[in-house]
């Protein structure tokens, strides 16, 4: 493993209001990706929506939660899922149909919405922002609904060689008096230098160097990436309680047991009529359980 793998770092610009961060997911990306057979070209989109979460995740004040990032369209590949929570643990999924031999990103995802959720954990209020899908590629996507739901510049590179994902932000630090009002603008041309390779390839240091050499740039310690699946036994139980007592014994007269998979992770849980049973049992307190 490289030194620069599976890790994201802030930094801040000490003359200019500009702040940044930059991701590398390689073992996170492989691992998010080894259970799922996807077509190459879908897993270069999807490992750019992977980096471009933790992006964004890394720019949100939100102790404990989760960002989820939805690409929904009438192209062939119908579905992009990817969540990434506060502590950069990433899960991926999605769907298609047919050949993937479309040229472009457009063609790819056709006409739909992208959609942004912030799921706080901790019992706060969650928020989510939809808008129509509109962009060249992921990137662009994501920029523009920067600019029209939040208002904040924000410009994002990103790269995925399907065996790794990079990428790079960009925000202008809001309500800061400007001083150097070119800065933005000679910022993001510097930045629009970086190749892909770069991305891919460089340690944040060695590329904030490359790209931005004559500015004095802040980086912070890094946080570590990995992929994180928040399914669990106890959590499927609780979605199928929702689903009432009548429906689960219907499904189970039918099929004789209730499998539910996880389309992240690929794990399978089966619930039998006796699971199923314990679901609507009420649990007495120890104090109060008598014996017969
Ligand atoms: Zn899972």
């Amino acid at each position: 493993m490289n030194d620069y793998q599976d890790k994201l770092h802030r930094f801040v610009f000490d003359d200019t209001p500009i702040r940044g961060n930059t991701i590398n997911l390689s073992n996170t990306f492989k691992a998010t990706l080894e259970k799922h057979n996807y077509p190459p070209i879908l897993r270069q989109v999807l490992g750019e929506l992977m980096a471009a979460s933790a992006l964004l995740a890394a720019t949100i004040k939100m102790l404990n939660g989760a960002l989820i990032l939805q690409i929904m369209g009438n192209g062939p590949i119908r579905l992009l899922v990817v969540e990434c929570s506060t502590d950069f643990g990433l899960r991926a999924t999605a769907k298609w149909q047919g050949s993937l031999n479309k040229e472009t990103f457009s063609e790819l995802v056709g006409d739909g919405h992208f959609i942004i959720t912030l799921d706080p954990k901790d019992g706060g209020q969650s928020y989510q922002g939809i808008v129509p899908l509109e962009g060249k590629d992921i990137s662009e996507v994501l920029e523009n609904y920067m600019e029209r739901s939040e208002q904040i510049p924000t410009r994002i590179w990103l790269s995925c060689d399907g065996e790794s994902a990079a990428g790079l932000l960009l925000q202008k630090v809001p309500d800061h008096e400007e001083a150097d009002s070119d800065a933005w603008k000679r910022t993001c041309v510097l930045a629009n230098t970086v190749k892909s390779s770069e991305l891919l390839e460089l340690d944040a240091r060695s590329l904030l160097i490359r790209l931005f050499h004559e500015e004095k740039i802040r980086v912070f310690d890094p946080k570590l990436t990995n992929f994180k699946c928040t399914c669990s036994r106890n959590n499927v139980g609780k979605m199928l309680k929702t689903l009432g007592k009548k429906e689960i014994e219907d499904i189970l007269a039918e099929q004789g047991s209730i499998e539910i998979h996880c389309e992240f992770c690929n794990a399978r849980y089966a619930f039998d009529e006796i699971d199923a049973r314990q679901l609507f049992e009420t649990r007495l307190a120890p104090s109060s359980v008598r014996k017969h």
